[in-house]
């Protein structure tokens, strides 16, 4: 893993010591001796992660932070404060001008790798998230990406083997969310799983439990994979902080407890856990538009030709019965010639959603291409296939087709072909092809009806 790491100090000392240590890992280091300096760099070059000093003369590392914070360009990097002062105060003014973590002074030096490596990774996740995110907002399905992502209440469970401090911490985190508490933690892996939880909190306090099990469980389970994860450590007990963070535990708090870091620091996860959320929504957004037909909304001609095998394997595999129907508007080049293409996407649209009335949810209904559709129907014999074929002739038929804005009122209609999966195995191309022959017959005997391919 390489990524760039901007370390900020006026002392070069110190900027030297952190420089050396990260060079020995392979990152790539830059290097600012002050706060605009920083600033500049940051603006200039891709930056994955910066080590702050918070005492430097001009502007000191908490304003250098809300200036990164306040900047859309700059807001995703991850902050790293370094200070000599382990001051509660200090970082809960540190995490309110947006900082992601802390370090003190002398760094401890595998607390330094496994923070940095673990922001790093995030990092990465993120941008990734963020770039895709970009590509979709370019062909606009998503903007407010950014927007309300503090404002609800956060919803997180607390796995904590004692009562009292249940109820202490419960009461701290009062003013931003709902606390659910747990005390058994195999319970709670169940409970993270089957909820929605935006944050687990694990207190590692537990008589005879190793808190690490719950957290390397939550990591690996699918449900909670991408939950955040703060544990709570006793003061000196780095090593078991460095194995949670290697395991993925996203972060941590020393006891005894600051409210005020306890709310600042689920707040930053909670917040991070609905933007990307929202990135990875917006992705699966960017897919379904790859096989979605944009004028109907109903699946693409891609989506048929990789779904149609999968339907046909399955049925096979159980032994069931499974038909296609192709339908084609008659005489549509007509429609588009006497009203205009506009009013002939208005048909299509209203075809369409006759076609997505008449079938059932179990049935795959696509746009084929122009004015031909495609359903496929699982678990439907060639008799039930032409009672729907039928029906959904009739019922295109029956109802004109309003044109709006224009006042009128068309009569259409469409000839359909359907066809049944042969038992033995059959090809989605060979399958279609009855089909389509079968359409070809609807037409060439007189159009508007129902042609069953010969089995
Ligand atoms: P037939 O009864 O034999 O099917 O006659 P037809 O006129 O429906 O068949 P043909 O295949 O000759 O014409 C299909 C027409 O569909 C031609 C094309 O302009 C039109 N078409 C295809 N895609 C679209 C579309 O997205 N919007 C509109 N408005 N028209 C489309
Ligand atoms: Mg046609
Ligand atoms: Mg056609």
């Amino acid at each position: 893993m390489t990524a760039r790491i901007l370390v900020v100090d006026d002392i070069p000392a110190n900027v030297k010591l952190l420089e050396a240590r990260l060079l020995a890992e392979y990152f790539d280091v830059l290097t600012a001796e002050n706060g605009y300096d920083a600033l500049a760099i940051c603006e200039r070059t891709q930056v994955d992660l910066i080590l702050l000093d918070i005492m430097m003369p001009g502007i000191d590392g908490f304003e250098v932070c809300e200036r990164l914070k306040a900047n859309p360009r700059t807001a995703h990097i991850p902050v790293v404060m370094v200070t000599a002062l382990d001051q509660p105060s200090d970082r809960v003014r540190g995490l309110k001008a947006g900082a992601d973590d802390f370090l003190t002074k002398p760094v401890n030096d595998l607390q330094l790798m496994s923070r940095v490596k673990s922001l790093v990774r995030l990092k990465m996740l993120t941008d990734e998230l963020r770039l895709r995110a970009a590509t979709a907002r370019a062909i606009s399905l998503e903007d407010g990406l950014e927007t309300g992502l503090g404002d609800e209440p956060g919803d997180i469970l607390l796995v904590d083997g004692r009562g009292s401090s249940q109820d202490r911490i419960a009461r701290a985190l009062k003013p931003i969310a709902e606390v659910t508490c747990m005390s058994d933690p195999q319970a709670a892996v169940f409970q993270a799983a089957e909820s929605n939880f935006e944050l687990v909190i694990v207190n590692a306090n537990f008589e005879d439990y190793d808190p690490l099990r719950l957290c390397s469980q939550l990591r690996s389970l699918e449900r909670t994979r991408f939950l955040p994860i703060l544990l709570i450590a006793e003061q000196g007990d780095d090593d078991l902080i460095v194995r949670a963070l290697d395991l993925g535990v996203t972060d941590y708090v020393m006891r005894p407890i600051d409210p005020n870091e306890l709310i600042a620091r689920s707040l930053t996860q909670i917040r991070r856990k609905r933007c990307n959320d929202r990135l990875r929504a917006s992705v699966r957004q960017t897919i379904e538009l790859a096989v979605t037909d944009g004028l109907t909304g109903l699946h693409n001609r891609r989506y048929l030709d990789n779904h149609l095998k999968l339907l046909i394997d399955r049925a096979t595999a159980r032994g069931r019965a499974l038909s296609v129907c192709i339908t084609d508007i008659d005489r549509f080049k007509l429609v588009n010639d006497t009203y205009g293409h506009d009013a002939g996407d208005v048909v299509l649209r209203e075809f369409a959603s006759r076609v997505r009335s008449a079938v059932r949810g179990a049935d795959l209904a696509c746009r084929y291409g122009g004015e031909e559709f495609v359903l496929v129907m699982p678990d439907t014999t060639p008799e039930m296939a032409a009672g729907v074929a039928e029906r959904l002739r009739a019922i295109v038929e029956s109802e004109p087709f309003q044109i709006p804005g224009k006042d009128i009122a068309l009569s259409v209609t469409a000839s359909l072909g359907i066809a049944a999966m042969l038992p033995g195995g059959d090809t989605p191309d060979a399958l279609l092809k009855r089909a389509d022959t079968a359409l070809y017959e609807a037409k060439r005997s007189g159009r508007n009806r129902v042609v069953a391919a010969a089995a």
